[in-house]
């Protein structure tokens, strides 16, 4: 089997948001082979992201087989070196990255569950994250929530974060999880502080306090929160996990799969974290790109709830009473109308 093209769009769901998230968001990746078969991915950068890989990763993989895909991944790594590393370039990698893995399994006729020893069906619980306490009323049948605290950062706004995240516990009630997620807002004062206000509502963890490169902070932080901490949605391959995972900075450790560099990357972040008896729960874990990976290799499988905008990605499971679970189609299992895909431009 041989490449014979690879192509990137920028597909807009409804909603999607008017912030990087759109104008940077997400690429779909597609790649044809003289097989018949084309693999999807989803991977970031928006028309950035897609400059890469039309400039770039296409040349490179024209002609190519693409089961060679830890081979070719390090082709993409070196061709990118001079600018890549971290951010666009890399979240670009990513989206090509799982379209190769999609196309593994459709040429196997396996879930992409099954290319790593594990089986579709498990249902795995899900937590939902919400912007406001309020919210957390409508969603009570998740294992557990994360209120993001993003908006309300600032250092003068502690008190209305403590304030907010008792009445979160208070309305989800003792018997689920709650998460905080400060968005590389706090700093470690603060963080401390904050901590030590709201361990007594057991909270599960404290979600990137800090920026992905104060790695001093979280050493601090290792030793002095009061609450576990959570990271890793902005950090970008498993070379720059291994300091992570190595010095134990998080406890838990949340890579992106449609960012950090594909399955490739996160099967390795998976091996390296076990190793440590470290935990990882990817980000938005329940969209289907990293739920395959936590179906097979998570001793304690929780997806976080998706971007609610990706409504172009047909065959993505729902959650049903709190549980998702991975159907048995080949590769990841998604189909894509490319004819009626909403396009940036
Ligand atoms: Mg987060």
């Amino acid at each position: 089997m041989k490449i014979t093209d690879v192509r990137a769009i920028q597909p807009i769901g409804k909603d999607s948001p008017s912030d990087w998230r759109t104008t940077l968001g997400q690429i779909l990746v597609a790649i044809d082979t003289d097989a018949g078969l084309t693999g999807y991915g989803v991977g970031g950068g928006g028309l950035s992201g897609i400059h890469v890989v039309k400039t770039v990763l296409r040349d490179l993989l024209i002609g190519r087989n693409p089961e060679k895909i830890p081979q070719l991944w390090n082709e993409m790594y070196q061709a990118t070196l001079a600018f890549g590393r971290k951010g666009i370039a890399v979240m670009a990698i990513s989206g090509v990255d799982l379209a190769l893995w999609d196309l593994s399994g459709k040429s196997q006729k396996l879930p992409i569950v099954s290319l790593m020893g594990g089986n579709p069906g498990e249902k795995i619980p899900t937590y939902h994250t919400v912007w406001d306490f309020q919210d957390l009323s409508s969603v009570a049948e998740h294992a557990g929530f994360k209120l993001h605290l993003g908006k309300v950062a600032a250092p003068d706004q502690q008190e209305i974060m403590i304030s907010a995240i008792e009445q979160a516990r208070s309305l989800i009630g003792t018997g689920r999880l709650l998460m905080v997620d400060a968005w590389m807002k706090w700093n470690v004062d603060s963080t401390i502080a904050i901590s030590k206000e709201i361990a007594t509502f057991n909270i599960e963890w404290i979600e990137e306090p800090l920026s992905p490169d104060d790695l001093s902070g979280y050493e601090t932080l290792k030793e002095e929160s009061a609450v576990p901490i959570a990271g890793g949605e902005h950090e970008f391959t498993a070379a720059a996990f291994r300091p992570l995972i190595q010095q134990k900075l998080h406890s838990v450790l949340q890579p992106d799969v449609c960012w950090c560099g594909g399955l490739t990357e996160l099967i390795k972040i998976y091996k390296m974290a076990t190793a440590a008896e470290l935990r990882v729960c990817p980000h938005r874990g329940a969209e289907i790109w990293a739920l395959h990976a936590i179906a097979a290799l998570d001793p304690n499988p929780l997806a976080e709830t998706g971007r609610p905008w990706m409504t172009w990605v047909e065959g993505q499971p729902s959650i049903e009473n709190g549980m998702i679970e991975l159907s048995d189609q080949p590769g990841f299992g998604l189909t894509f109308d490319e004819h009626k895909l909403k396009l940036i431009h």
